[in-house]
């Protein structure tokens, strides 16, 4: 892997500062540090789902290749492969690729926990709160963006920003981390929504704790989408996704926790390849926290895939160089290519083959049947 590293390190100079600033905290430097096989074990206590908002398996082999170390991905013993399309589109955009995962419906492009006769579909976090499994949401995008509004909210158009923000002070999350303060504190209609989720048992925090409270806590450190890597976001996502652990974890009956890592999407639509790697790595990062959680665990599924693939994203030779790749897109929207599911701990084995993304939410339903 070093040996591979170098060799990009010295044709893309361009990734020089990249390379230094990753950590190889969670894996052993040119050792993977595979998680311990509980695939035989059936059912899961715990369920984390990580989504990589347009991560391609272009984008996943780009953060191998520009890694110092081996990439948390290779922990990973059950691979599947997912087919994205939404309801009467070929290619989906997040909001339906959302709502697949949250509720089982094949929907149409826009739709925020609706199903395609934009009636609201009861999602994963509703039904296991009723069953009381604590449930938390940690996202770099804004709150009230289409991934982390689709497990919580049913609205028939993703941009009613607002509208959707109106879901959170009686949502069933206990946890929430991410951008959004204008949609709830700066709004329209004047309401403070803030001060909503004060009145149902939120703690509103606008800076990382360092400790946890025991109220259900809302973590929001951005007007609108976090910053971005190259901007000073830091190790947000995998702080945040470590407390919410911790916080979920407490929790006697078992959580559902969904981490996104939404720009890497934004990244795609960019063209901008450091862009994409950074937030790529970062993800790649918070999924090692995740599995180093699961492993000393033990009852946790963890389940890592994209929605869809973004930018038509391409690790293609310069060339007839065989030696240096030219990452390159080929669109700056979305694409139709399916898209990987890593899976490990009770249940993994569930994850393997190839499926309709909808499959997500049922495989999941049935390991936390009761
Ligand atoms: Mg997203
Ligand atoms: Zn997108």
């Amino acid at each position: 892997m070093l040996k591979i590293v170098a060799m990009f390190f010295r044709f893309i100079p361009l990734y020089f500062v990249l390379l230094s600033l990753v950590s190889s905290s969670c894996v052993t430097s040119g050792k993977i540090n595979k998680v311990t096989d509980t695939s035989e074990i059936s059912k899961p206590k715990n369920i984390v789902l990580l989504i990589g908002d347009g991560m391609g398996l272009s984008q996943v082999s780009a953060g191998l290749y520009f890694r110092d170390s081996p990439s948390n991905f290779e922990r990973f013993n059950t691979i599947g492969l997912i087919k994205t399309s939404a309801d009467g589109f070929v290619i989906t955009d997040s909001a339906a690729g959302a709502t697949a995962f949250s509720t089982g419906e094949k929907t149409y492009n826009g739709a925020i926990g609706m199903t395609s006769e934009k009636q609201p579909a009861k999602t994963i976090i509703e039904s296991l709160s009723e069953r009381g499994f604590a449930t938390g949401i940690v996202v770099t995008s804004s709150v009230v963006h289409a991934t982390p509004a689709s497990f919580y909210a049913h609205v028939d158009h993703r941009y009613k920003y607002e509208e959707i923000a109106e879901f959170l002070p009686t949502s069933d999350l206990d946890f929430i981390a991410g951008g959004g303060l204008k949609f709830l504190n700066n709004r329209e209609d004047k309401k403070d929504l803030l001060q909503e989720l004060r009145l149902n048992e939120f703690e509103v925090l606008e800076t990382i704790p360092s400790t946890i409270g025991t109220n259900k806590q809302a973590v929001l450190l951005a007007e609108d989408g976090m910053p971005k890597i190259s901007e000073g976001r830091g190790d947000f996502l995998p702080k945040a996704t470590q407390l919410a652990l911790e916080y979920l974890s407490e929790s006697d009956k078992g959580f559902f926790l969904m981490v996104e890592g939404s720009q890497i999407d934004w990244g795609g639509h960019a063209n901008e390849v450091d862009y994409l790697i950074e937030e790529q790595l970062d993800f790649d990062k918070t999924i090692g926290v995740v599995l180093d959680f699961a492993q000393k665990n033990g009852e946790t599924l963890v389940i890592v895939t994209a929605d869809h693939e973004t930018g038509g994203f391409t690790l293609s030779m310069n060339g007839s160089d065989y030696n240096t790749l030219k990452p390159s897109f080929s669109t700056g929207g979305h694409s139709g290519t399916m898209v990987p599911v890593f899976a490990e701990g009770p249940g993994a084995s569930e994850f393997g083959g190839i499926y309709d993304n909808t499959a997500i939410y049922f495989k999941m339903m049935k390991l936390l049947r009761e």
